[in-house]
C-alpha cells in the first residue's frame, strides 16, 4: 500500500478514527483513480491531480467532521459523487482530500402522500427509480449519464434532463437537501424551514446557489425530492431528413406545439449522422440519403400519449420528416440515457480502431441562433484536425431545454487520442475550447447548459459570461468559505482571496 504522502500522521489518524480505517483510501489506484473523470484529460500530466487521500464518510455527522479537520488545517476538499461529470469539477486540482460519498445511498423516505421521497446524495436515480417502480412512481432526472451520476452530483452541478421538457431538470426536481459548510456546520437549503415544499418567498432564494457550484461552497448530503407517477407510455419517434435544415424546421415546430406530454426532442446533424454511421453506435440503418435526424418524445399515461403523438408525427411528416420505425426508435431513444460506452473509443482517419476520449461541449443556444453557431463550431475543429491527428468531429446534437423550445442544450462532440497528447497539441485543444465557448457567448448564449463551465479554456470566459455577478460570486465564495478549501483552483475563484478582489462596490 502507497501511504499518503503529503498529509501530517495526525490528520490520517484524526480521519481514521472517524470513519473507521477501511474507509480512509490511500491506496494508488483509489487515489489515481479519483484523479480524473471522462472528460478529455491530460493523461501525461496526470501526477498533478491526484489527491493524498480518499475519505468514504457514512453520514452528514461525519462529512461535517471531516470539514471541521480539514478547515482547521487548510486542506483542499474535493466532494465526489459518480465522478461522471465532464467539466472536470471533481478532478482535485490541488490535491488534498477527496470526500466520496458513495456509501451515503440510502432512501430514508417514500412519502406517496405528499409524492418525494428523501436519500442519501450516493444514490443513483436507476437505483432509486428501481425502487420507486415498486410504488408506481418515477424520479424523472434523467440524463444520458442516468445509471451512473448520483444525486449529489447532480446537486453539485445543477443537471440538465433529457426530459426536462416535460419534467424539469435537476433544480426544479431537488426540493431541498441537508448542506455542511466549510466550516462544518450542517444547514438545511430549500423553499421555506420544510424539507417538502417547492415554493416559498421567504428570504433570499439559496437552493439555486448552493446547487450548480461544483462543490466549491459545501457538501450536499441527503436531499428531498419531487415525484411523478410513473408513465404508462414513452413515445421517441426518429424522423429521417435529406438535410439539416428541414431538420432544423422540424424540431422547432414540435417544440414549439405545446403538446402537454411533449418532454423532450433531439436533432443529430449530417456530421452526428455520419459518425453514426462510421463507428455504429446507435439503433439508427443509415442509408446514405439520411443526412440528419430529429428525435422527439411523450411520456405519461397512454391516453395523452397517444393522442399528443398523433400531433407529433403529423408536424413531422407536414415537414417531410421519413418516421425510421418503432424498432428504431425505442432502440436508439434507450441508448441516449446511458452513453457511457460511447467515448471509449474512435477511429482514425484510415480506420484504425483506437481509444478516444469525448469531449461533450454543452452551450446553451436560443434555437434562431443554432445554425449560425453550429458553423461556426464546426469551422473550429476543423481547423484544430488540420494540425493535429488525434483529434476528430463526431458530430452535434441539440436537446430541447424547456417545453417551449425557447433554448437548446447544444452540443459538439470531440473524439480524442488522448495518449496521443504533448503540450502542444493540449494547449490547441484548450484555446479550441476557448474558441467554441466564445462562439456561445456572441450568439446571446450560456458557455454551460449541463455540465457546468469550469475547464481549462472557457473558464476564462466566465467573468465576461456573467459581468456583475461574477463579482458576486466572488464574495459569496469568500464569506462562505475563508480558507478556500473547497475545491480550490474551480472557477478562478482563487481571485475572492486576493486584496481587493471578491470586494463589492
Ligand atoms: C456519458 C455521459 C453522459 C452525460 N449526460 C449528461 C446529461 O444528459 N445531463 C447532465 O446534466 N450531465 C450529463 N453528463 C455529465 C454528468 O453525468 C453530470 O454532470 C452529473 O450531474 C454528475 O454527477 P456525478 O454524480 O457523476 O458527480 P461528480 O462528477 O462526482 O461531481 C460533479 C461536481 O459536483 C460536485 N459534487 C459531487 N458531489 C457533491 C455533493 N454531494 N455536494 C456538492 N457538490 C458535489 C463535484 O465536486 C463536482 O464538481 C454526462 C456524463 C457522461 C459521462
Amino acid at each position: 500500500m502507497t501511504a499518503a504522502p503529503a498529509l501530517a500522521d495526525a490528520v490520517l489518524d484524526e480521519l481514521r478514527q472517524l470513519v473507521g480505517e477501511e474507509h480512509v483510501l490511500t491506496d494508488k489506484p483509489a487515489r489515481y483513480s479519483r484523479a480524473r473523470v471522462p472528460a478529455p484529460f491530460p493523461v501525461h500530466r496526470w501526477s498533478e491531480r491526484v489527491p493524498d487521500l480518499a475519505v468514504l464518510p457514512g453520514s452528514t455527522e461525519e462529512v461535517a467532521e471531516v470539514l471541521r479537520i480539514a478547515d482547521a488545517h487548510g486542506i483542499p476538499v474535493v466532494p465526489r459523487d459518480g465522478g461522471t461529470g465532464l467539466t472536470d469539477g471533481a478532478v482535485p486540482f490541488r490535491k488534498g482530500i477527496v470526500v466520496d460519498v458513495k456509501r451515503m445511498n440510502q432512501i430514508k423516505e417514500i412519502d406517496e402522500v405528499n409524492r418525494t421521497c428523501t436519500v442519501g446524495a450516493g444514490i443513483s436515480m436507476l437505483k432509486l427509480n428501481e425502487v420507486l417502480a415498486e410504488h408506481g412512481l418515477i424520479y424523472p432526472d434523467d440524463p444520458a449519464s442516468y445509471p451512473c451520476s448520483l444525486v449529489g452530483g447532480r446537486i453539485g452541478t445543477s443537471g440538465w434532463s433529457l426530459i426536462g421538457s416535460r419534467y424539469g431538470h435537476s433544480r426544479d426536481l431537488v426540493l431541498s437537501f441537508d448542506f455542511v459548510l466549510p466550516s462544518g456546520e450542517v444547514i438545511h437549503i430549500g423553499d421555506g424551514a420544510g424539507r417538502k415544499l417547492s415554493k416559498s418567498s421567504s428570504g433570499y432564494q439559496l437552493k439555486h446557489l448552493f446547487m450548480g457550484h461544483q462543490g466549491t461552497l459545501g457538501i450536499a448530503t441527503e436531499a428531498t425530492l419531487k415525484l411523478f407517477p410513473k408513465p404508462e407510455a414513452e413515445l421517441s419517434p426518429f424522423f429521417a431528413f435529406p438535410d439539416y435544415d428541414s431538420a432544423y424546421r422540424t424540431v422547432g415546430e414540435l417544440a414549439r406545439a405545446g403538446i402537454a406530454t411533449f418532454s423532450g426532442a433531439v436533432l443529430f446533424d449530417e456530421w452526428k449522422v455520419d459518425y453514426l454511421r462510421r463507428d455504429d453506435e446507435a439503433y439508427i440503418p443509415q442509408p446514405a440519403d439520411v443526412r440528419a435526424l430529429v428525435c422527439a418524445v411523450a411520456y405519461g399515461y397512454e391516453d395523452e400519449v397517444v393522442a399528443g403523438g398523433r400531433r407529433l408525427m403529423r408536424i413531422a411528416k407536414d415537414n417531410g420528416a421519413r418516421y425510421l420505425g418503432d424498432e428504431v426508435s425505442e432502440g436508439d431513444w434507450a441508448a441516449r440515457h446511458d452513453r457511457y460506452a460511447t467515448p471509449l473509443h474512435g477511429r482514425t482517419r484510415d480506420g484504425q480502431v483506437v481509444p478516444m476520449s469525448w469531449h461533450c461541449e454543452d452551450a446553451a443556444i436560443n434555437y434562431s441562433e443554432l445554425p449560425k453557431v453550429r458553423l461556426e463550431w464546426h469551422e473550429i475543429v476543423r481547423k484544430l484536425r488540420e494540425r493535429f491527428d488525434m483529434f476528430d468531429d463526431w458530430g452535434m446534437f441539440t436537446y430541447t431545454s424547456a417545453s417551449t423550445g425557447v433554448d437548446y442544450l447544444t452540443e459538439i462532440d470531440v473524439g480524442i487520442w488522448e495518449q496521443r497528447l504533448d503540450d502542444e497539441s493540449w494547449a490547441a485543444w484548450v484555446q479550441a475550447k476557448k474558441d467554441i465557448a466564445a462562439v456561445a457567448l456572441r450568439y446571446g448564449g450560456s458557455i454551460s447548459a449541463c455540465h457546468g463551465s469550469c475547464r481549462e479554456g472557457e473558464v476564462d470566459l466566465v467573468p465576461e459570461e456573467l459581468g456583475g455577478g461574477y463579482d458576486v460570486m466572488l464574495a459569496v465564495k469568500r464569506a462562505i468559505d475563508p480558507n478556500n478549501i473547497m475545491n480550490p483552483g474551480k472557477y478562478g475563484l482563487d481571485r475572492a482571496y486576493q486584496r481587493g478582489e471578491g470586494d463589492l462596490g
